[in-house]
Formats: C-alpha cells, sequence, structure tokens
C-alpha cells in the first residue's frame, strides 16, 4: 500500500524522509509542492531529483478524498462533496466575502453527539475522518478556486480562513485533525495564521485543554441555551461537560489563545432559547469570559421539529447582549438554496450509531438490533 503524503504534517513527513534515507530538507521541499503549490504529480516536482522522484513514485501517493460533486450557489457560495469511501461523502463549503474567503470544512463523517437542531447530527455515526481526508478538502477547494489574479503578481490564494464547522465534532476527532491544524499554519504549506483558523466544538473540555497545549488557534464554542437544563436537551453532550466545567475550559483557553476573546456561536430556536429572559441568562453565565456572540439563525431540514426565531426576536436578542456590552453579531444564511447553511451539511453517512434506526422505532435505545435492520442501516440526506 503506497503512503499517502496528504496524511503527514511537516514533523511526520520528516520522520517517514527519514526512515527513507531523505534529509529534512527534501521534506520540506515536497511539503511544498503538495501542500503550496497544490501538486500531486511527482514529476511534476522539476527541483527533487530524479532518483527520489522515482522513489516517491513508487513508495507514495498524495490522494485526497475524490470530488464527487461541486455546485454553486446563487449568493457565490460554493457546495463540494468529497467521497471517503464506503458510500460516506462529506461536505465542504466555501463561502466568499468583500474581505475573505472562508472553506467551512468537515472533520467527521456525520457525528456521534446529537444535537436537537442539527441535521448532521440527527444522521447518525459512521466514523473519524483521517489527516488526509480532512487537509484534502483544503488541498481540493485551493485547486477548485485558485488564486486572485487581482491581488498582483501569482496571486493571493482565495481561500483566506479555515473554519472547522462542517460535519463532526471536531475535538472528538483531536489525533486526525491535529496535524491537519498544523498544516494549515505551516508557511510551506497553507501558511494561515492563528487566528483565521477556528475550531467549532459543542464542548469537549478535556480536548479543548489539549487543543491549547499543542495547536491553539481561534476558538468557537456552540453554547445554544443559557442553563444546563436546556443545554442538556439540545446539546447532550453537556450531560457530561455541563456550564460551569465549560465556562472554566473557556476562560483557561484564552490564556493561550491567538484572540482574546472566545465565540459564543448560540442558534435561534423559536420559543425554545430565544426569550428576553434567556439574554439575561446568557449575560450573567458568561460573566467572567471574555467573548463575542454568535447568533445563527435556525436554517430547517426535514422533520427537524424546529423553527427558525423571528428576525425581530433575534434583533431584540442581541440588542439584549449588547447593551449587556458584549460584541454580537447575527449570522447572514448563506448557501440555503444548495443546503450549505450550518446545520444542514448532510453529506452521505452509513449510520453505525445504530440512531437512525432508533429514531425509526427499529431498535431500542439500548442499541440491540435485529439482524434484518442491522443490514438495512444507513441514510441518505440531502443528494
Ligand atoms: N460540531 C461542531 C462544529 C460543527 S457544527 C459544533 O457543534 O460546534 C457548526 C455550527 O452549526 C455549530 O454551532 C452548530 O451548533 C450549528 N448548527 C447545527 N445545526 C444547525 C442548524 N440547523 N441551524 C443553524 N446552525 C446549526
Ligand atoms: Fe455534532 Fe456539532 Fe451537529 Fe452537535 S451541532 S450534532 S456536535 S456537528
Amino acid at each position: 500500500m503506497p503512503v499517502n503524503l496528504l496524511d503527514f504534517d511537516a514533523e511526520g513527513l520528516t520522520a517517514w524522509f527519514a526512515q527513507q534515507g531523505e534529509k529534512p530538507f527534501r521534506a520540506r521541499q515536497v511539503l511544498r509542492w503538495v501542500h503550496h503549490f497544490g501538486e500531486s504529480d511527482f514529476n511534476a516536482m522539476t527541483d527533487i531529483a530524479k532518483s527520489l522522484r522515482e522513489k516517491l513514485i513508487a513508495t507514495a501517493t498524495v490522494s485526497p478524498p475524490p470530488t464527487i460533486s461541486d455546485k454553486l450557489s446563487d449568493d457565490g457560495t460554493r457546495k463540494f462533496l468529497f467521497d471517503v469511501g464506503n458510500r460516506n461523502a462529506v461536505e465542504t463549503v466555501f463561502i466568499p466575502e468583500d474581505d475573505r474567503g472562508t472553506l467551512c470544512i468537515s472533520s467527521q463523517a456525520g457525528c456521534a453527539l446529537e444535537c436537537a437542531f442539527c441535521s448532521t447530527g440527527r444522521q447518525g455515526f459512521n466514523r473519524n475522518l483521517s489527516t488526509s481526508e480532512i487537509i484534502g478538502q483544503l488541498w481540493q477547494a485551493n485547486r477548485a478556486l485558485g488564486r486572485d489574479p487581482a491581488s498582483g503578481n501569482c496571486g493571493e490564494r482565495i481561500i483566506s480562513n479555515v473554519v472547522l464547522m462542517g460535519m463532526g465534532e471536531p475535538l472528538a476527532n483531536f489525533d486526525n485533525l491535529l496535524p491537519a491544524l498544523r498544516l494549515m499554519l505551516d508557511d510551506n504549506a497553507y501558511g494561515l495564521s492563528r487566528r483565521r483558523v477556528t475550531v467549532s466544538t459543542s464542548g469537549i473540555v478535556p480536548a479543548m485543554a489539549r487543543l491549547a497545549a499543542a495547536c491553539p488557534v481561534a476558538l468557537a464554542v456552540s453554547l445554544h441555551a443559557p442553563t444546563d437544563g436546556l443545554r442538556d436537551k439540545l446539546v447532550p453532550i453537556n450531560r457530561k461537560y455541563p456550564l460551569a466545567e465549560l465556562m472554566a475550559a473557556c476562560q483557561r483557553y484564552l490564556v493561550h489563545a491567538p484572540r482574546d476573546f472566545i465565540t459564543f456561536e448560540y442558534v435561534m430556536l423559536d420559543g425554545v432559547n430565544d426569550s428576553d429572559a434567556d439574554a439575561h441568562a446568557l449575560l450573567h453565565l458568561v460573566r467572567d469570559v471574555p467573548c463575542k456572540f454568535n447568533l445563527i439563525p435556525f436554517n430547517p431540514f426535514p422533520a427537524s421539529g424546529f423553527h427558525r426565531s423571528p428576525a425581530e426576536r433575534v434583533r431584540r436578542f442581541a440588542s439584549i447582549l449588547i447593551n449587556g456590552g458584549i460584541v454580537t453579531t447575527t449570522r447572514k444564511t448563506r448557501g440555503e438554496d444548495i443546503d450549505a447553511a450550518c446545520g444542514q451539511l448532510a453529506g452521505k453517512v452509513q449510520d453505525k450509531s445504530k440512531r437512525t434506526l432508533r429514531a425509526a422505532g427499529v431498535v431500542r435505545a439500548t442499541g440491540t438490533a435485529t439482524a434484518s435492520a442491522d443490514t438495512s442501516a444507513g441514510v441518505e440526506l440531502h443528494l
């Protein structure tokens, strides 16, 4: 089996090169070809000795997940669907704005955390993505989008920011995420600043500390409720890491963070978490955490059971937070016409969690499936 070089960050590639009897600077050269120039053909790496190129052709590949589809929304948002094997596919979304281009990437095929209002969570979980599947989304999108010719010379990269806000919980896939994050920051690869790479988490407290120690990038925390009672229902991981622990973890993260605030994401669910009292309770909850709020109008999907808060309610909720001294923005919904908005990413996941069977009443919550039900596992949404 050839080794996929997209699975290595600089350190990993250097170690692999050493095993092949090759010098560290060769690893750096190849890293630059692969990520900086987006090259997958070893023969095109012209400043690499022919003998090494031949060795690489025999032992290695540069294999991102293949593109299944690439759709453009009316508002310029672009959604890619990538094949990650065994009938699983994940989604990646590019969101162009005046002053930046943000790529939203996935970290898992499905998600095991079952947040009540999330389409990815509803469809079950298959597996963690490998490092090559995570960084491969950026590699592929960079190739598809190219560089901006307006910015002179050979142009600047169109993708200026990366957010881990696609399918999956990035901090539940820490070991594969870390080399991908390091590549995003590496000057020989994508050269993004730590402030322009954002990990979004539903609040896996111990992994937040690991991230702070290993690779502190900007952090967004999906809050969605001001009290444990409500958050237990909306974001079930809260039962394991309740709000007091989460707030303390946010404070500790800020000691290392590249930005001096945490971004709290808050999906606005009509009549569920959007009252004036909820906003006041939030002000109390985050009183010791330097933060900004990003309110996300709920993006509906079939049979979600939730509704989007009316625009006036969102404005009023935001004004309470702002009057309480917190910078608050409301996320513009993008890419709705191609199901590319937050929480609508469903890709295609063969559910191994039996959740979809449970929801259909085929298995009991204890998870024992009948043989016939087991073979029918798997959901296909939005395809
Ligand atoms: N698992 C991570 C990152 C992926 S979700 C996390 O939960 O943070 C990215 C953001 O989209 C999260 O804030 C998530 O709560 C939000 N989201 C999920 N479903 C949504 C929906 N239907 N409408 C709007 N936002 C949603
Ligand atoms: Fe998973 Fe995030 Fe969706 Fe929750 S909101 S189910 S953590 S992807």
